[in-house]
């Protein structure tokens, strides 16, 4: 094609050949078009692309190469990080590919790169199935997948980037190509966890599992000074399980909303939030332990449809609040940390901050550690500090706090963090090497072979090899 010069040809070229819309600054979408969820993010593209189809991604990806325009790919645009969308650069928004499509013979889904998981769910529970996704149904299924995905269904049937059986993917040479585990498969080991580096996927097929529509959750707040005994006693239901219960200990403060007694409001707690992928009767049994372990203040546990379970988390982020997470693997929970997170949400500067402790083993972690792309798999914990705020003028204490915590809980940021919650990714390709550890060197390998020049570096951007 004719090389473009700047945004404004770029943008001529892109409605000219690309099937979608075209939003430019001046335009009246414009500024609801470059949001993405997390508000601390507030860049202006040069132009948002938001094309139909493969071929119009490809299109987008040929343009923004030709006018030298960096390029941002958004699925859900729910990345904490805010990179599903950049600066001057033009933004691939794959929200007009949602498509989403069940084979319930051979048990599989296919969905477009711009899919939510509340679609995927919707879709799948239909048949009464379901692939893991994440605790949240409006993030995207792209960034969470490729990501790793940890969700409800870990322990049982693995993470999302485990269940990834084939994807469509646009390269950065603009081709258009199909990978499964015969077809390209090293594409395939590095989509599963090695993030958005190798191109624009714009189809996901993912294997799916019978699950509910109802199933056993347990949803249980127990107040901040039983912390010890609570975690401790989640901790050895989760050794003692097999894999059925896939769950989350959370510390926090009760929000005011209606779900819970005014006389409540603003108490901390420390919860045990579990899910059975099973039968619902052996389920609450299986999962009465977690609600025994200290008197609760407020035990919402029961039988509940899938999808429900999927959306439980939904009203706790609002789009447009300001958000700062990060994370760190932990080979062993010790009374140190214990007390040092029980300190850190009594001092959190905001109430609706988090901390979450995923107790992870089961299926994620028998996968074998070459088997994807997805680093250190096998490690138990996963502490995630979550900043969650409104006012822009309490970003930098907010921000602060949340590094703390994972100091205070003497994590060593050499064992790497899940990239999905990365902070801003300020850490850059240090967090990104320690947290793939093992298979970064392949990913590296394989980014040189399909991305030399690394035009898919708005992510957890891996070098190519050489470099
Ligand atoms: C409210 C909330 C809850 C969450 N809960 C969970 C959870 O339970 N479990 C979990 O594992 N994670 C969770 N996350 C983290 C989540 O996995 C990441 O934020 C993820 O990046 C979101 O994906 P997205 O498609 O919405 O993001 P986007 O902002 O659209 O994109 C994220 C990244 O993926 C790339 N990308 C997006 N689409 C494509 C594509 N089609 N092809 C190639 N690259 C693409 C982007 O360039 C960017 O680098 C949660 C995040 C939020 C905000």
């Amino acid at each position: 094609m004719t090389p473009v010069a700047t945004a404004d040809e770029a943008a001529s070229a892109l409605r000219a050949r690309m099937t979608g819309s075209v939003i430019v600054p001046g335009d009246a979408d414009y500024d609801a078009a470059r949001h993405v969820w997390n508000g601390m993010i507030d860049l202006r593209p040069a132009v948002i692309a938001r094309p139909h189809r493969a071929d119009g991604v490809a299109t987008a990806v040929e343009v923004a190469r030709s006018g030298d325009l960096q390029i941002a790919v958004r699925g859900g645009g729910h990345n904490v990080a805010g990179l599903g969308t950049i600066d001057g650069g033009l933004v691939i928004d794959l929200s007009m590919m949602r498509d989403v499509e069940v084979d319930p013979i051979r048990r599989t889904v296919r969905a477009g790169g711009g899919a939510t998981w509340a679609d995927v769910d919707r879709a799948t529970q239909s048949f009464g199935l379901a692939t893991p996704g994440g605790v949240v149904s409006e993030t995207g299924i792209a960034g969470l997948t490729l990501g790793g995905g940890m969700g409800w269904l870990r322990r049982r049937h693995g993470l999302s980037a485990d269940n990834l059986i084939s994807a469509e993917v646009v390269l950065a040479d603009g081709s258009i190509v199909w990978t499964n585990e015969s077809e390209r498969p090293e594409l395939l080991w590095g989509l599963r966890g090695g993030g958005g580096n190798f191109g624009v996927v714009t189809t996901f097929e993912f294997r799916l599992h019978p699950v509910g529509p109802e199933v056993a959750f347990a949803y249980v707040l127990y107040p901040l000074d039983a912390a010890r005994a609570v975690l401790r006693g989640h901790e050895q239901i989760i050794n003692a399980d097999t894999g059925d219960i896939s769950s989350l200990a959370v510390l926090g403060h009760i929000p005011p909303i209606d779900d819970f007694a005014p006389e409540l409001h603003g108490r901390a707690f420390v919860g045990a939030l579990a899910m059975y992928a099973g039968e619902v009767e052996a389920g609450m049994d299986a999962l009465q332990p977690l609600r025994e372990l200290a008197t609760p203040i407020v035990d919402m546990s029961g039988p509940m449809p899938f999808v429900e379970v999927q959306t439980i988390y939904d009203p706790d982020y609002p789009a447009g609040h300001r958000y700062y997470w990060k994370s760190a693997r932990m080979d062993r929970l010790s009374d140190t940390t214990i007390g040092a997170l029980v300190e850190a949400i009594e001092r959190a500067p905001s109430a609706h901050s988090t901390i979450d402790l995923w107790l992870n083993g089961g299926a994620m972690a028998e996968v074998p550690a070459d088997a994807t792309a997805f680093g250190s798999r096998e490690v138990p914990y996963l502490l995630s500090p979550e900043a969650n705020w409104e006012r822009p003028e309490d970003d930098e204490t907010n921000i602060a706090w949340t590094r703390t915590v994972l100091d205070a809980a003497g994590t060593d940021r050499a064992a790497g963090s899940y990239l999905n919650f990365p902070g801003l990714h300020e850490e850059g390709d240090a967090l990104v090497r320690s947290s793939f550890g093992s298979t970064y060197d392949r990913l590296a390998t394989l980014k040189r072979a399909y991305d030399p020049e690394n035009v898919f570096r708005r992510n957890q951007n891996v070098l190519p090899a050489g470099e």
